[in-house]
This record gives structure tokens, sequence and C-alpha cells, in this order.
């Protein structure tokens, strides 16, 4: 298969088809051009990955300028063994602690197969498109002929169907994700079960650094747009902050980070496995403000009963109003994360998202203080998630408003019933905008809108409600 197209399910891109298309038309404007150009690149645009690396820089323990100068170095020797001159880190032009990398540049674009076949699964191939080397755990198929230093063609199983170990050529569909040498042998990777680095990547179809494990308590690598709901959230030094769907802790590191580490972030999953996550994260960037906990985020407000019993107010749950700032990055479809060649989710799975958000989301009402402000976002590009969900909001919970975002790098709502022109000024939709000259539409490509697709709303509390 190529990257031409990516592999929802057909109900799937039917649902989101007919929704989007039933907008354009509301628009008004030449319909059936703006459907084919706004959904059908959307489409094309999902499967290959953002043009650029984004690094939010831990500020706390050291200034933006030396972390570049250190990861610019990296980068420099990493590409000494690449057939790609290595990018320039750069600053970005407004967010004071994120970097910027754009992807290295190809004197040659067309990289053509070597013979000797290695199959990956289809998570360490999304992770090679985003410019990581590849794992051992990750290979699925090697040639038994296989031998350190040969130079190999990588694919990515992309259903799932190769054996691990298989000697036959996995003839399943598979996406060719460039060349690369490898540094075990078959041996090494089946028999000897070895966990290390079985391929470095020497010639990837899309170049990007590999930063997995560089200056770790320094660096965290992040999409722009979730670093940019840290700063829409702007928690300050002493704050109580709520983090409602924490796991695996990017934005509460973040926002812990925002706090200068004084004050308390709550972070709370409802899977009992990702906690440790949270903590190995806020470890690794040393900080002590955060306390993770296994917990439903729809049942985290107290209820009567609870509070009479004289519970922990340190502990889930908690008594109303007990947050400055929550944020709900919400669990959701994620039909915006990039790239993504393939989905297993069914449209029920789709469809299920909005009930579980609208729970969550009055729950959040109920734990924020008056005059605290709640930040919602989702990595998915669905209507009903996104705009329907502010519409519901603001109609459900009169005691919240919406706020403008500051600072707004994406763009605005679309334009759902319910939903006024201004209301729409102040969300952010990012909508992924192709990188391909035949697809961008004159648009620039920045790292500002190569971008998974995502979407942030901000509300306040309002007093004596
Ligand atoms: N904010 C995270 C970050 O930036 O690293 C990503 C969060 S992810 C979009 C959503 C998370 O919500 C998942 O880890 C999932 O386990 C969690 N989740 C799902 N249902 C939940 C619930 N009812 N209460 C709390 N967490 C829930």
């Amino acid at each position: 298969m190529s990257f031409s197209d990516i592999q929802f399910k057909h109900d799937i891109k039917e649902y989101l088809s007919e929704r989007f298309t039933r907008i354009m038309c509301d628009l008004d404007v030449d319909c059936d051009e703006r459907r084919g150009i706004w959904f059908n690149k959307l489409l094309e645009t999902l499967p290959i990955p953002p043009a650029y690396t984004i690094v939010r820089v831990n500020d706390l323990l050291s200034h933006r300028d030396e972390v570049q100068q250190l990861l610019q170095e990296h980068i420099n020797k990493q590409y000494e063994q690449k057939r790609v001159k290595p990018p320039a880190v750069v600053p970005h032009p407004l967010l004071r602690d994120v970097l910027v990398i754009p992807s290295g540049h190809r004197d040659d674009p067309e990289v053509k197969p070597e013979s000797l076949e290695v199959i990956v699964d289809l998570a360490c191939g999304m992770a090679v498109l985003r410019g990581a080397d590849i794992f051992a755990p990750g290979v699925m198929a090697a040639p038994v002929v296989m031998n350190r230093g040969d130079t190999v063609a990588v694919y990515s199983d992309v259903k799932g169907l190769c054996r691990r170990g298989m000697t036959a050529k996995f003839e399943g569909e598979r996406l060719f994700l460039g060349n690369g040498k490898a540094v075990l042998s078959r041996h090494d990777i089946f028999v000897a079960s070895s966990s290390g680095t079985a391929v470095v990547m020497t010639d990837p179809l899309f170049d990007s650094p590999s930063l997995n494990s560089i200056l770790p308590s320094k660096i965290f690598l992040q999409n722009l747009p979730s670093i940019l709901v840290g700063h829409i959230l702007n928690p300050q030094p002493g704050d109580k902050v709520l983090d409602m769907c924490a796991a695996p802790g990017g934005k509460t590191t973040h926002i812990a980070t925002l706090m200068k580490d004084q004050g308390t972030v709550v972070a709370l999953d409802r899977a009992s496995k990702k906690i440790a996550r949270i903590e190995a994260n806020g470890a690794a960037l040393h900080l002590k403000c955060i306390n993770a906990y296994c917990f439903d985020g729809t049942k985290a407000c107290a209820t009567g009963t609870e509070m009479a019993e004289g519970k922990d107010d340190c502990r889930p749950p908690f008594p109303r109003m007990t947050f400055d700032r929550v944020l709900l990055d919400a669990p959701c479809s994620g039909l915006g994360q990039r790239p993504r060649i393939y989905s297993k989710m069914s449209l029920s799975e789709v469809k299920s998202y909005p009930a579980l958000q609208r729970k969550l989301f009055s729950s959040a009402v109920s734990l924020l203080r008056e005059g605290g402000t709640l930040v919602y976002s989702t990595c998915t590009i669905t209507i009903e998630e996104n705009e329907s969900l502010v519409v519901w909001a603001l109609q459900k919970h009169p005691e919240i408003r919406l706020e403008k975002q500051e600072p707004h790098l994406g763009g605005t709502g679309l334009p759902v019933p319910g939903l006024s022109k201004e209301d729409q000024q102040k969300v952010q939709r990012f909508t992924p905008t192709p990188r391909l000259a035949s697809g961008n539409q004159g648009r620039t490509v920045t790292c500002d809108n190569d971008t998974i697709g995502f979407f942030v709303a901000k509300f306040v509390k309002l007093n004596n409600r």
C-alpha cells in the first residue's frame, strides 16, 4: 500500500464525510469543491507524519539556549550515519519553552527498497515515521540470512497479520518506511531475544531525528497543540490543579513545570497500569508537586455521603470547588493522530465518546472553584467531540463561560448549530495541513499548522451562581 489513503473502516469514512459535508453545505460556499478539498486533503494528510519534531524544554532545570545547543550537537552526530543533512534546532517564535526541529533535508527524495526485508509491527512503524530507530521487540519478521551490518528495507505490517519470527516472505498488506542498517542479526532478535536497537534507519522515507532517551531530565517530546494546552490553562505557582485524564502525564508534567513545581497537581487516570507512567515522567523531569491516583474522573467529585463520612480531602473523591484550574484532556476517538495508516476502531466506538466526555465535563465543572479555569481538549477531528461538546456544555452549565485563548495558533471552530460566530473564534481547531506541494492549496506549512488534528476550548466558572 502507499501513503495515499488512510484505512479507516468504510463506515467511519462515510460518517465523517457526511458530517463534514453538511457543515460545508451550511457554510453555503461551493459545497462540492469545499468538501473535496477539505475532507479528502485531511484524510490524505493523516497517514503522513508532521514535518516538525517538537521538543518541550524543562526550563526549571536548563535554559532553552543550552538545550538547543546540546540537541544540535546530538543531531549532528546522529546524522553522520545518515544520507540526509542534519536539520537545525530552532526556538519556537512564540512559545518560550519549545524547540522546533524541521525534517532533515533530502537531496535525493527517491528511496528504493533494498532486497532484504524486515517487517515491523504497526506501533513501531508509526514511531519510525516520526524518527525512531527500530528496537528488537518491534520486529515481526527478518530474513534468515540477515546479519549485523546488512542494509535492509523496513516495512510496517499494516493489519497486524505477520506472525512473529516467520521465515517465509510476508505477503500481507505492508507499507515501505525506508532503508536501514541491521545492528542485530535475525538470531539476536528471535533466538537470543535481545531487546536493544535492531535496525538504525539510515535512509528513512520521512526523516526526523531519533530523540528517544536523549536528555531525559531536560526535554519532553510532545505535539505542539498539547504544549499549547498547558499555556492556555496558565497555571500559577501555588495553584491546586486537577488533570482529570492524565496518563501518561505529558500535560501533567508541563503544568507542574509552569507552576515552578510549587503547589499541587492532582493527576487522575482510570487505567491503573498507566499511573506508573505519570510518576516515571514526573520523576524523570525532577518534579515533586504531582500526586497521581488511579481514579474514575466521572466520580471524582465527592457525594454528600462521602463528605459526611469525613473523607480525606487530599485524595479523590474531592469536595466541590476544590481546584483553581482543571484540565480535561478527554479520552477521545483519536482520529486526529498522525501518522496513522490504519485504524481498527469501529463506528460504534467513535460514537461512544461524547457521552463519556459529557460526564467527565460535568464532574470537572463541579470540582472547579468559582473564578477558576477549565480547559477541554481532544486529539480528534469529529464535530461531536469538539464543537458540539462546547454547545452542549454552555447549555448544560450556565455557570461557565467560553473564553478567548492565549496564544491562539490554530484555526477557529467549525460552524455548528448553536455555536455563535464569536464563540467559533474562541475555540482552536488544528486541522493538519498537507505538506506535499500538490495538496497544500497555497497555505504556508509551518510547525503551527502541520500538526496532529486537535481541539481546545477554555472556560471560566462564574462567581455567585
Ligand atoms: N493528558 C494525557 C497526556 O497529555 O499525556 C493524555 C490523556 S489521553 C487523551 C486520555 C486518558 O484518559 C487515557 O489515559 C485514559 O486511560 C483516561 N481515561 C479514560 N476514561 C477515564 C475516566 N473515566 N477517568 C479518568 N481517566 C480516564
